[in-house]
């Protein structure tokens, strides 16, 4: 099962749609679903999340902000996106979420944008020093990376390595109502 993005075929004329994911147990038929601002190209948190983020950030209410509500509660079951979890590490990136660079710790799944936080984690985790060889520059490795919330809330993966890159965020996405497999 591959991640898909579903726009809201129009339905609130493409400012929102759904992201999902298989549920990382093998065999679950289960999968997880979040709501995207295609704008901010951020996941948002479902009910009050939604409300707060297209009032705030959007400046919208009455109807405009009555049919994304009404779209997220024909939608559910939608996920937290700061507690979900989150798409499997070398998953192809998903085209409505940046890409950022960041650096992927040999020894565990520590991942970060921070070239400091790596150092900081190396040290603190006890592991062992990488003298050349693999990892030669410390025991890690650059990746990049993906997230579904920015900021505090930002927790990352690790996508395919390919030369694609998408465009930075605040690029608007596409509008289209169709449906697209990634
Ligand atoms: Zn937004
Ligand atoms: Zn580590």
């Amino acid at each position: 099962m591959a991640i898909h993005f579903e726009a809201d075929a129009g339905r609130t004329g493409g400012q929102v749609g759904l992201l999902s994911w298989p549920a990382a147990d093998a065999g679950s038929s289960q999968e997880h679903r979040v709501l995207l601002c295609v704008s901010c190209r951020v996941a948002i948190r479902p009910d009050d999340g939604i409300r707060l983020h297209f009032w705030r950030t959007h400046r919208l209410e009455g109807e405009a902000l009555g049919q994304i509500v009404d779209y997220s509660h024909a939608a559910e079951p939608i996920a937290n996106p700061y507690t979900v979890p989150l798409p499997a590490d070398g998953s192809p990136h998903i085209e409505q979420l940046p890409v950022v660079d960041g650096f992927s710790c040999s020894d565990c799944r520590f991942l970060t944008t921070s070239p400091k936080l790596i150092k900081v984690h190396r040290s603190r985790a006890g592991h062992a020093q990488v003298t050349g060889g693999r990892g030669s520059n410390g025991g890690w490795s650059e990746v990049r990376l993906q997230t579904l919330s920015l900021g505090s809330h930002a927790r990352y993966w690790a996508v395919e390595q390919g030369p694609a890159r998408t465009a930075s965020p605040g690029v608007s996405g596409p509008t289209s109502a169709s449906s697209q497999y990634i």
